[in-house]
Formats: structure tokens, C-alpha cells, sequence
């Protein structure tokens, strides 16, 4: 990207970073050097950014809770959206906020307004853009049945689409090449107290079933129609298996810990494992939850 243009974005508030880690910027701790990682922070910025974009990849990144960078980085402009686009505002029974706004600071907005339909999300990381993309949530329970309207970037300019608009499935949309912006969430007021308590019993059962303490990227594969991942990778006698300093963890075989050093390799080696073996002994073909990039 011209400097002229990187100049202009730092005068409009955005922080620019050559050479950035993505190691520091995932929840897996993996990942080598992106050219340039971008912290854009208002809609000018944005709008500038991809009108000056050009011939030049770049990636939007959430909270990197749900990616696998590769060890050689990334060759091209990672982008994440900070400043106004965290701005999270109550009017009545809905949530307006911006797509680079933390899912659980609009999940303790919601609780402290006595809003009820978001308290599924509670445990899950990362940012609203992040969890509207990959339509993140439970078995049962997914975001895109709380959204009213969501904003998108397309060709440099913001479009308002109605929820919808937008083809959602299980860990899934068709928002994958759009920039979130903004998302509006259709909640319902309650009685004191009720959502905390359900948000509350909600993470304490992700405490009891996820290798918390270890950096991960959540569950690896999507759950076959039927079936629970974890649950077939456990059967296969999986857990514990580790490649270097990538192991599948031993409190949920759909997980894959990073126990320190481990590489995108490391991690890439089993999860080609793990879908040979549960293809060999299930005849199934996991599909990936965790995108992986390359
Ligand atoms: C411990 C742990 C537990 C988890 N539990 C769950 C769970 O219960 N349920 C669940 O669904 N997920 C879970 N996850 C996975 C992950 O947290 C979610 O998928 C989360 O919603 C990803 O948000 P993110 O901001 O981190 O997205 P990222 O990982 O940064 O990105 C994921 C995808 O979203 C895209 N994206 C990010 N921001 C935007 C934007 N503004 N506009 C357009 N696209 C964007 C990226 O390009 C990428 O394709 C878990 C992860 C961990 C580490």
C-alpha cells in the first residue's frame, strides 16, 4: 500500500504495525509476520483504506479466536477494527455496537440492562464481527437468531442489510468477503437478574469441559450432522495425541492446545490426523470450524 496512503490512515487515528506477529494477535499464539497489521478505528479510515486497497490482500481479523495463522505469516495488510467500531449503545430493547466491540462487553451490557437472548454467548471470545461471521454460538443456539441489522462495507461504503438478507448456517455466512461494521441486536427486556444467571451457568460449564489454560483457537472441526466431534476423536482414542508442541487436548478431543512452542505445522500435522482416523473408523469427513490462513 503507497505510504501517502498509510500516512493519511495514521492521521485518522490508526495505528500501523510492519512486520506484526500474528502470534500476538490470535488466541492460538501461533503465527509469523503479516507485511502490515492495521488497527483502523473510525469509518474514514475504513472507507479510505479499501478505496486505496488496490491490488494488495488483506484480511480482516476479529479477537483471533477462531484462526490458525500459518508460521510464514501473512503477505499482505491484516486489518482490525478498534475505536469507534468497540462503541456498544442501548436504546430500548436492542444493542446497537460496532463490529470490533468485544462479544462479552455486549453480552455484560445486556445483563446490566436486563436484556435477555444473548446469554448463550457467554465464554465464547472475540469480537461481535468475528461472532456474526462465523454466526458463532451453541449446538442449538446461534447469533444470527438475536440480530436485527447488520452494517457491512462494500465497495468502500457502508450498506444496512436486514438479518434476512444474510445466509446464515451452523458456523456459517455468507459475510466471509464483507467488512462488519456494525450489528444491531434484537433483545428482550426481563426481570432483574435472569440473564445473569443464565450467563453465569452457561460458563460454568464451558469451565468444567475446555482446556482453558491453554492457548486454542476452540473447536477445531464443526460437529457432523448427529454427532458430536469431540465425542468421535475421543472414541478414536485420540486425546492426548500430540505432534511437537500442538496436543489434543485431554478434557475435550475437539480442541487442539498450543502447550508452548507449537507451529502451524504442528497443528496442520494433526488435524490431518484426526480426519484420516475418524474418516478410517466413522466414515465421516469432518469439516473445518477454524479458518485457517494462509
Ligand atoms: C476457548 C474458546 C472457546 C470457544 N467457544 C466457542 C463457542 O462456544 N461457540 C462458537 O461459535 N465459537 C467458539 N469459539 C471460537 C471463536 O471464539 C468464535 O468463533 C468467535 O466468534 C470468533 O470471533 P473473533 O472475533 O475472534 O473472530 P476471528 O477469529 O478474528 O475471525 C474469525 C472469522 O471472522 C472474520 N471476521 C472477524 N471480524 C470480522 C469483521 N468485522 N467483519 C467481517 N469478518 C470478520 C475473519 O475474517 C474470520 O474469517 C471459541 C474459541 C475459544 C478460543
Amino acid at each position: 500500500m503507497d505510504k501517502s496512503v498509510l500516512s493519511k490512515l495514521a492521521s485518522l487515528g490508526c495505528s500501523i504495525f510492519k512486520d506484526e506477529l500474528l502470534s500476538k494477535r490470535c488466541s492460538f499464539k501461533i503465527g509469523g509476520p503479516a507485511d502490515y497489521f492495521i488497527e483502523i478505528s473510525n469509518e474514514e479510515a475504513l472507507s479510505l483504506f479499501l478505496k486505496n486497497i488496490g491490488n494488495d490482500d488483506f484480511y480482516v481479523l476479529g479477537g483471533g479466536t477462531n484462526v490458525l495463522f500459518s508460521d510464514g505469516g501473512y503477505r499482505g495488510i491484516v486489518i482490525s477494527l478498534t475505536g469507534k467500531f468497540k462503541k456498544i449503545v442501548v436504546s430500548g430493547e436492542e444493542i446497537f455496537c460496532g463490529g470490533g466491540a468485544l462479544l462479552s462487553n455486549v453480552l455484560n451490557t445486556a445483563v446490566k440492562n436486563n436484556l435477555i437472548g444473548l446469554e448463550f454467548v457467554s465464554g465464547i471470545p472475540g469480537s461481535v464481527g468475528g461472532a456474526v461471521c462465523g454466526n458463532a454460538g451453541l449446538r442449538d443456539k446461534w447469533i444470527d437468531s438475536v440480530i436485527k441489522t447488520i452494517g457491512v462495507y462494500r465497495d468502500a461504503k457502508r450498506v444496512l442489510v436486514k438479518r434476512k438478507q444474510i445466509a446464515f448456517s451452523y458456523r456459517k455466512s455468507n459475510l466471509e468477503s464483507s467488512i462488519i461494521s456494525d450489528v444491531c441486536f434484537s433483545l428482550k427486556k426481563t426481570v432483574e437478574n435472569d440473564s445473569l444467571a443464565m450467563a453465569f451457568k452457561s460458563m460454568q460449564k464451558r469451565l468444567k469441559t475446555q482446556p482453558l489454560n491453554f492457548p486454542t483457537a476452540g473447536s477445531v472441526f464443526k460437529n457432523p450432522e448427529g454427532h458430536s466431534a469431540g465425542k468421535l476423536i475421543e472414541e478414536a482414542g485420540l486425546k492426548g495425541v500430540r505432534v511437537g508442541g500442538a496436543q489434543i487436548s485431554a478434557i475435550h478431543g475437539n480442541f487442539i492446545v498450543n502447550t508452548g512452542m507449537a507451529s502451524a505445522k504442528n497443528v496442520l500435522t494433526l488435524i490431518g490426523l484426526i480426519e484420516e482416523k475418524i474418516h478410517k473408523r466413522f466414515n465421516i469427513k469432518l469439516e473445518m470450524e477454524i479458518k485457517i490462513i494462509k
